[in-house]
């Protein structure tokens, strides 16, 4: 099995969640890092983190608002700079953009969750896959999500953007494989991250436990999933092994999305 030894990985969103998760699990396969995320402070620590535990893989970290065009060419830039490469790319960061029933939505929110969510992986995939058609090698891992294969109630930004993102990905995926870039997209579900945990205290704010405990049973596993398991995902995906797996919306979701009714 190959690793992620020695490749210039790009993760954005990487100060914790999935992103922090899928760095930890490429450090250490010995790869080098590029963290871009736009909450400084989290970031930070993010990037400590990873150096205290695995002292010999370069590390820098970027703060960069992804659904800024211009600070997404220069977090490339800078990527570039660093590294002369960029072997694997996780657009990953994205937000959920509240609850509330589809008429609902204010307007101005539902324009900050396309600039995040679907314009922020456009912007990485326009300035990144240049550069991995230069070196005629890439491997992109896009952020969709369960919601962008279903609907989910009260989540419309979110519900529409992720389908975007499957969209993006095959596009991406059938435009570049002939220049060595393989592109796939993943679409968890339930996993326990500080995004899972707040949408629990929408959800129930007496008692976010209890929110959890209904999004537990409503999964075959009885349980949610957490966030390293879907790194070990990530990181194959970005791998040299992943070479004819390409363009799909891979579920992670413990089978959650497999079901018609109850399990
Ligand atoms: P999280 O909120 O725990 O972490 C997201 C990270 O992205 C944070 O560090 C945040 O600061 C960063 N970020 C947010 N907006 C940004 C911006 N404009 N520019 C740069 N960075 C920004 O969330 P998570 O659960 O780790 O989610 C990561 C991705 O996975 C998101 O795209 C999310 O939609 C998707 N996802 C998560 C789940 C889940 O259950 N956790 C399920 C499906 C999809």
């Amino acid at each position: 099995m190959s690793t992620l030894n020695e490749k210039a990985i790009l993760i954005t969103g990487a100060a914790m969640g999935l992103g922090l998760a899928a760095a930890i699990e490429a450090a250490s396969q010995g790869a080098n890092l590029v963290m871009v995320d736009v909450n400084a402070v989290a970031l930070d620590k993010a990037k400590a983190e990873v150096i205290e535990s695995f002292p010999n893989v370069k590390v820098i970290s970027i703060i960069a608002d992804v659904s800024d065009e211009t600070a997404v060419e220069n977090y490339v830039n800078e990527a570039l700079t660093a590294f002369g490469r960029i072997d694997g790319f996780y657009n990953n960061a994205g937000i959920e953009g509240g609850q509330t029933k589809l008429i609902d939505y204010d307007s101005e929110l539902f324009e900050k969750v396309v600039g995040i969510n679907l314009m922020g992986i456009q912007y990485g995939l326009r300035y990144v896959i240049p550069v991995m058609k230069k070196q005629g090698y890439g491997r992109i891992v896009n952020v969709s999500s369960v919601a962008g294969i279903h609907g989910v109630v009260d989540r419309a930004a979110y519900v529409a953007t992720k389908h975007a993102v499957a969209g993006l990905t095959k596009v991406a995926a059938i435009e570049y494989a002939k220049d060595g870039i393989i592109t796939n997209a993943i679409a968890p579900g339930f996993i326990y991250t500080p995004m899972v945990a707040e949408a629990f205290r929408i959800m129930n704010p007496e008692n976010p436990k209890i929110a959890e405990i209904e999004a537990s049973k409503r999964n075959p596993t009885r349980r949610l999933g957490m966030p390293g398991e879907v790194a070990k995902l990530v990181t194959f995906l970005l791998s040299d092994d992943c070479s004819y797996v390409n363009g799909q919306v891979i579920a992670v979701d413990g089978g959650q999305g497999s079901a018609f009714g109850p399990v």
